[in-house]
């Protein structure tokens, strides 16, 4: 027989399990949610760590999963960028970002599967029916989408939710069309422990390969993001450590003194993709599943939770009007509400992306040009932060929007 629910969420990484919280929470309980993962438990400790912006975080906080600061998250009050095209000797930041005296931070950098972690917890501690196995089947049948299971299971939902990542199986089995290329670029990603402070600073080197991000963590410590041509990464993750380690200090232009790898080192391949459509029949997507950014702004999973904020109140708000959330109109909603926020922030880090891995002469004095108006101007430089602190995008009222930097 098949088991039915209101919400089946396809994929247990932040933004499924963010989803399957809030609902659970904004309900009060009255909807069946399950969550669905290939693997439920703990995973391999990584050294990848995300920036959460202060909208997003408040979010978090007030489904009770944000009580990690004094454990492992780092506040950023300074973000310096800087255009080493010229020479890795001097190196001077064009762009600088100052959290004002009386904010917190511009944003947080938390180990990312500490914070799925404590996700999966309150989940857990929540009426959410944790089911392991792999999705390969979605068949929508009126009121109701049927998910198949590889283990021949099946589970009934007035609503799925793809929240499976980057290669997700329901865009697949949907049909539903995707935008992707690759970038022939990996991010290295570590821990490094340093002589100096990093002064809450979070510093990101335009290399031609593209940005090297040092990313403050708790202590002297920092999380480095190094993106670099997938050939040249792979070449520079097998090699001697005292090498790394001397590469690493040379293109982080010795700004923390002397440094340590502390840890694994992982690399990541980049690329992007963005859905044609955020929804299909009785199918929505959120986080990668939706799109895939260049981590170059820190806003992949930021955007995921916004995803999980809009749908989460447009649930909520048909469930409480006796309307069937599964059906088209609140799924056509959902689209709208994320739809441009998405492709104008996806867009605008794929061409950031590239205009730094232009190395035309005449696009390096553009560029140059370009940096430093920015700085010069408040205006533009509060239009960034709006962005990158996480409340653009019809950022929903109840998390926080008063908050917001106008
Ligand atoms: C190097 C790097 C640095 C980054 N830095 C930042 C940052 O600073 N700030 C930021 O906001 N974002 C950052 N991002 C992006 C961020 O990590 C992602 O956007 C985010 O992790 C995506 O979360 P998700 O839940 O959508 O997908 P995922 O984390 O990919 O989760 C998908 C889940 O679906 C499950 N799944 C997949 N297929 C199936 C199936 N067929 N059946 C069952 N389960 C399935 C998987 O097991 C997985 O648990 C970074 C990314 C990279 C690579």
């Amino acid at each position: 027989m098949l088991t039915k629910f209101d919400v089946v969420v396809c994929g247990g990484g932040a933004a499924g399990l963010t989803l399957a919280n809030l609902l659970a929470d904004m309900s009060g309980g009255t909807l069946r949610i399950a969550l669905v993962d290939t693997k439920l438990e703990s995973r391999k400790h990584s050294p990848r760590t995300s920036a959460i912006a202060i909208g997003p975080k408040q979010m978090l906080a007030s489904m009770g999963a944000w009580s990690l600061e004094s454990a492992f998250a780092a506040p950023v009050r300074r973000i310096e960028v800087s255009d080493a095209q010229e020479s890795v000797e001097a190196i001077v930041p064009d762009l600088t970002f100052q959290c004002a005296e009386y904010d917190e931070a511009l944003a947080w950098i938390i180990r990312h599967s500490e914070l799925e972690t404590h996700l999966r917890d309150i989940a857990r501690s929540r009426d959410i029916r944790f089911i392991e196995g792999e999705i390969v089947g979605y068949k929508p049948n009126g009121a109701f989408a049927q998910i198949e299971l590889r283990d021949g299971g099946a589970l009934g939902a007035r609503l799925v939710v793809a929240a499976d990542g980057a290669q997700s199986r329901l865009r697949e089995l949907a049909k539903v069309q995707c935008v992707e290329w690759g970038y022939d670029r990996s991010a290295i990603v570590a821990t490094l422990r340093h002589e100096e402070s990093h002064a809450d600073t979070a510093v990101q080197i335009f290399y031609p390969a593209g940005p090297f991000a040092t990313l403050p963590l708790t202590g002297n410590r920092s999380s480095l993001v190094w993106t670099e041509t997938r050939d040249r990464a792979e070449r520079l993750r097998r090699s001697d450590i005292n090498e790394l380690t001397a590469e690493i200090q040379r293109y982080s232009a010795d700004r923390l003194g002397s440094l340590r790898l502390e840890g694994d080192i992982a690399s990541f391949a980049l690329g992007y993709s963005h859905v044609r459509s955020f929804h299909a029949e009785r199918l929505v997507f959120i986080g990668d599943a939706a799109r895939r950014v260049h981590p170059l702004a820190g806003q992949g999973l930021n955007l995921g939770l916004r995803d999980a904020a809009a749908l989460s109140e447009i649930i909520i708000e048909s469930a409480r009007l006796g309307l069937d959330f599964g059906s088209i109109s609140p799924l056509v909603e959902y689209g709208r509400r994320r739809n441009l926020d998405s492709v104008i922030s996806s867009s605008a880090f794929d061409v950031l992306h590239r205009i730094f891995a232009w190395d035309a002469s005449a696009l390096r004095m553009a560029r140059k040009t370009g940096l430093s108006l920015v700085q010069s101007s408040d205006h533009i430089k509060a239009l960034l932060m709006k962005e990158a602190t996480g409340f653009s995008g019809m950022y929903p009222e109840r998390f926080g929007r008063e908050h917001a930097i106008r």
